[in-house]
C-alpha cells in the first residue's frame, strides 16, 4: 500500500463504551453480605445461638450464588461492551480518505474508547514483500512514527494473539516509560482478500478489552475494510490528479504552439493580401492559387485567435471586470461591425429591446467577444436569405439576451455537446469552416460573469441561443 497527499476529513467522534457491569458486581456482594447478615440474625433470634454447621452452609451456599451472579454480569458486561464496540470503525470505511489519515483516526477512536492505551498500525511495505512498516501511531512517544524500523509481515492466515509482551521488541518497549514493562498487547493481522496486509498492534496495563479476541476479530476486519477504501480512493485521487496535470501540460503546449504561430502568421497573411491587390496581370491559375493561399491564412488565423481565447479564458490568473453594460448601444456596435457580412449573404438583422432588458451587469469586451461569436455563428449557419433576430427581455433580476436565427438548428441530443472545446456538428456538406471553440469559450465567458448560455429551438425552426446575466443595479425603474 502506499500514502499520498489526498485530503484528510474531519476526526469523528468517538462513542462512550458501554460501562456499570462493576456497578452490578459491587451491588451483588453487597446484596450477599446483607443476605447472609439477615440470615444469621433470622437463625440467632430462632435458635437463640448462631450454629456454625448451619451458618457454614449458609455461606457456602451464598458465596455460590454471588460466583453464579458474578459470573453472569461479567459476561452480560462483556456482551454489552462487545455491541458498543464492535461497530466504532465501521463508518471509516464509508466516508474515505487517504491511508494515513484513516488509520490514524482508527486508533483515535480506538483509544479513545478504552479499548487500549497505546496502538500502532502498520502496512504491507510496498518495497519488501515480507515486511510492514508502522503508518499510524497512538499514545506513542513524538517522532516514534518516523523512526520505527519495519517489522515482519504477519503470516496468510494469522489470528488474533493477545498476551503480555514477552520479548521486549522495540515497538513495545518504547511504551515502559509511559504504560510500563510487560504489558498486555493484541497483535491482529489485517487481511485482505485473503492476504496478509498489516497489523493493528495494541497494548494496555490491562488486559481489559484485550481478552475479547472475538470483538478483536470484528475489529480488525473494520479496520482492513476501511484501509482497503482508503488505498482505493487515494488511487482514484491520484490517478485525477495526474489527468489534471496531463490537461494543463496540454493547454499550456496549445496556448504555447498558437502563441509561436501567430507571428509567422501574421506575416502569411500581409503577404497574401499584398499578392492579391497586385496591379500587375496575374493568370487564372495564379489567382486562384493566391485566393485558396488567402482563405487558408484567415482560417489558420482564426483557429490560432480561438485557441488564444480558449487558453486564456482557461488560465488561473483570467478575470473578468462587471460593469453596468448599455445593451443598446453595444448592439448598435456590434451591428455595424457585422453589417457587410451579413449584407453580403442578404441576411437580415433585427433588434429588439425589451422593457427592462436595457442593462446587464457584465465586462462588456467578453460580452461583446461572446455576442459577435453568437451573431457570426448564426450568419454562418443560416443559408443567404436568412432573418437573425438580437432580443432581450427581463426576467427576475436577470435579462436574458437571445439570438434567434433561420438556420438548421441543433438536435436537442447536442445542445450540450456543442459547448464542448473542439466539438462540431457533423454536417453532411461541409461547407461552414470552424474550430469548435467558439461556443467553449462563450461559456466560459459567461459563467465567470455569474451568467448561464445555454441553446433551444427558434421559433421558425433555427437555433435560439440565450445568454442569461444578472440585471445592472438601478437599471430596472418601475419593475
Ligand atoms: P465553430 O462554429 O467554429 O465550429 P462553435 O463552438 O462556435 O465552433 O460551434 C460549435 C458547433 O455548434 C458548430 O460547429 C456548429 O455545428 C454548431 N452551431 C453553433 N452555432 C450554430 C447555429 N447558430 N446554428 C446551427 N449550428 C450551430
Amino acid at each position: 500500500m502506499t500514502s499520498s497527499t489526498a485530503p484528510a476529513r474531519v476526526a469523528r467522534e468517538s462513542r462512550p463504551p458501554a460501562s456499570g457491569g462493576r456497578k452490578l458486581a459491587v451491588g451483588a456482594v453487597l446484596v450477599a453480605i446483607g443476605v447472609l447478615v439477615v440470615n444469621g440474625a433470622v437463625l440467632y433470634a430462632v435458635l437463640d445461638r448462631i450454629d456454625i454447621g448451619i451458618f457454614a452452609v449458609q455461606v457456602l451456599l451464598t458465596l455460590l450464588l454471588l460466583v453464579a451472579a458474578l459470573l453472569h454480569i461479567r459476561q452480560l458486561t462483556r456482551d454489552r461492551r462487545r455491541f458498543a464496540l464492535s461497530t466504532i470503525l465501521a463508518d471509516l470505511a464509508s466516508e474515505p480518505s487517504g491511508i494515513e489519515v484513516t488509520a490514524q483516526e482508527a486508533l483515535a477512536t480506538l483509544l479513545a474508547n478504552d479499548v487500549a492505551e497505546a496502538g500502532v498500525i502498520a502496512l504491507a511495505d510496498d518495497d519488501s514483500e515480507e515486511e510492514m512498516r508502522a503508518v499510524a501511531a497512538d499514545g506513542y512517544p513524538a517522532n516514534w512514527l518516523a523512526d520505527a524500523r519495519p517489522r515482519a509481515l504477519p503470516a496468510r492466515g494469522a489470528t488474533v494473539s493477545v498476551g503480555r509482551d514477552q520479548d521486549e521488541h522495540p515497538w513495545i518497549s518504547v511504551l515502559t516509560p509511559s504504560i510500563g514493562a510487560r504489558p498486555w498487547v493484541a497483535h491482529i493481522p489485517l487481511h485482505s482478500g485473503g492476504n496478509a496486509i498489516g497489523l493493528l498492534l495494541l497494548s494496555g496495563r490491562r488486559e481489559g478489552v484485550l481478552e475479547d479476541e472475538t470483538l478483536l476479530e470484528r475489529l480488525g476486519a473494520q479496520l482492513a475494510t476501511a484501509l482497503d477504501h482508503a488505498a482505493m480512493y487515494e488511487a482514484s485521487y491520484e490517478r485525477e490528479q495526474r489527468l489534471e496535470a496531463l490537461d494543463q501540460a496540454r493547454r499550456e503546449f496549445i496556448g504555447a504552439l498558437a502563441h509561436e504561430v501567430r507571428t509567422p502568421l501574421t506575416s502569411i497573411q500581409a503577404f497574401a493580401d499584398l499578392l492579391q491587390l497586385q496591379p500587375m496581370a496575374m493568370d487564372e491559375t495564379a489567382e486562384q492559387l493566391v485566393n485558396s493561399l488567402n482563405q487558408g491564412v484567415q482560417r489558420l488565423n482564426l483557429l490560432v485567435n480561438d485557441l488564444l481565447d480558449l487558453g486564456q479564458s482557461e488560465s488561473a490568473g483570467f478575470t473578468v471586470t462587471p460593469t453596468a453594460v448599455e445593451l443598446p448601444a453595444l448592439f448598435a456596435e456590434i451591428e455595424t461591425l457585422l453589417r457587410p457580412a451579413y449584407l453580403l449573404r442578404e441576411q437580415t438583422l433585427s433588434v429588439e429591446i425589451g422593457e427592462n432588458g436595457a442593462a446587464v451587469e457584465a465586462d462588456r469586451q467578453r460580452l461583446e467577444q461572446v455576442l459577435l461569436n453568437l451573431l457570426s455563428n448564426a450568419h454562418r449557419y443560416t443559408p443567404p436569405g436568412g432573418a437573425i433576430a438580437l432580443r432581450t427581455a427581463a426576467t427576475a433580476g436577470r435579462v436574458r439576451i437571445e439570438v434567434d436565427d433561420s438556420g438548421d438548428g441543433i438536435p436537442e441530443t447536442l445542445r450540450e455537446r456543442i459547448f464542448d472545446p473542439y466539438y462540431r456538428v457533423d454536417r453532411n456538406d461541409g461547407t461552414v469552416h470552424g474550430s469548435g471553440l467558439g461556443l467553449a469559450v462563450a461559456r466560459r465567458l459567461i459563467e465567470l460573469q455569474s451568467g448561464r448560455i445555454w441553446v433551444e429551438d427558434a421559433p421558425d425552426g433555427g437555433a435560439r441561443f440565450c445568454v442569461e446575466l444578472p440585471r445592472a443595479a438601478g437599471a430596472e425603474a418601475g419593475s
